[in-house]
């Protein structure tokens, strides 16, 4: 079927996001970037969600079939590998994605399309919580999974305020651990391109919108930008203050619970509600104190047998 976002799509994106344009772009060094989304802007068209896939394919899990028992065995298949096509959704293969809302605001009637993926939490739990330093937040702002080191426990899945990390069962370090059981595999989120930063070049996604939608730059710049351009439209801001501030702002012309009734929320789709910081919660700080000196040392003593094993 094609519908208008398929139809856009294949306008706008024109196979390759080498095709398009590249935006100038500096190099910010270890600043701690944030990206700004204006939903006034985003049409839905979809050609980030294309770029992000096309981009970071390489990143995706390529499982093992059949999987070996699952090893504890209360541990469910987790496997998206025969539904890469998903993309109405968070899954292992797709990192991004376009969540609609159709609303009435002051008598006028808005559709709006709302990038989703990774906030990029200014002090994530996810990162502060995994219990084998897989998951880490660098000094520009980036909060990636390491595969290599993960073992899928979902962890950082359960204390995310919006569940965005995605399992996928058959790969990761237990295969070369314990061959003959499956384990729990590996989490997936956006990374939000970190190789392409590394190169002075813009995430995939912000490179392929045609209505240039996000922007990315320091936080200070960014949290500036997105007060001027809410006070332009008369609108409001999501991710300053989210569980303690992200580094994902979006800015949009009308009020965001008023876009989380209406969005399709539930597994793999996040919601839009209000986030208190998660990290001030005492039993939860506690936690991250425990982890913190064990997901050291874990990370250490897994990387190094994955290097013997492999
Ligand atoms: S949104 Fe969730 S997965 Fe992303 S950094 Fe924040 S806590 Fe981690
Ligand atoms: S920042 Fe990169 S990894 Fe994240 S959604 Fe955009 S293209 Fe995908
Ligand atoms: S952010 Fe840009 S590329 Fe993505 S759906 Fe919106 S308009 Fe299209």
């Amino acid at each position: 079927m094609i519908t208008r976002r398929n139809f856009l799509k294949g306008l706008i994106l024109g196979g390759t996001v080498g095709l398009l344009p590249k935006p100038s772009y500096a190099s910010y060094g270890d600043n701690e970037l944030a990206t700004l989304l204006d939903l006034s802007k985003c049409i839905g068209c979809g050609a980030c969600v294309e770029a992000c896939k096309e981009v970071n394919g390489h990143k995706f899990p390529k499982p093992a079939k059949p999987f070996p028992k699952m090893y504890p065995s209360r541990v469910k298949v987790a496997d998206w590998s025969d539904k890469q096509d998903v993309d109405d959704r968070l899954t292992p293969y797709n990192w991004l994605y376009i969540q609609s809302a159709y609303v009435t605001w002051k008598g006028e009637e808005y559709e709006i399309n709302i990038p989703r993926r990774c906030m990029h939490c200014q002090n994530p739990p996810c990162a502060n919580l995994c219990p084998w330093g897989a998951c880490s937040k660098q000094k520009n702002g980036i909060v990636r999974i390491n595969p290599k080191v993960c073992l899928g426990g979902s962890k950082c899945k359960k204390v995310c305020p919006w569940h965005i990390p995605e399992r996928q069962t058959g790969v990761g370090l237990y295969l070369k651990l314990m061959p003959s059981f499956a384990g729990n595999g590996v989490m997936y989120k956006c990374d939000r391109c970190y190789d392409r930063v590394a190169r002075g070049l813009v995430p995939a996604c912000i490179e392929a919108c045609p209505e240039k939608v996000q922007s990315i730059g320091p936080r200070k710049e960014i949290i500036k930008k997105a007060h001027e351009l809410a006070k332009k439209m008369n609108g409001f801001i999501y991710g300053e203050k989210e569980n303690g501030g992200t580094n994902t702002i979006y800015v949009s012309p009308v009020p965001f619970d008023l876009l989380n009734k209406d969005i399709e929320k539930g597994p793999g789709r996040p919601h839009l509600a209000q986030v208190p910081d998660s990290m001030a919660d005492e039993e939860i700080l506690g936690m991250a104190v425990l982890a913190a000196p064990i997901a050291g040392v874990s990370a250490g003593v897994i990387k190094t047998i994955g290097r013997l094993k492999s």
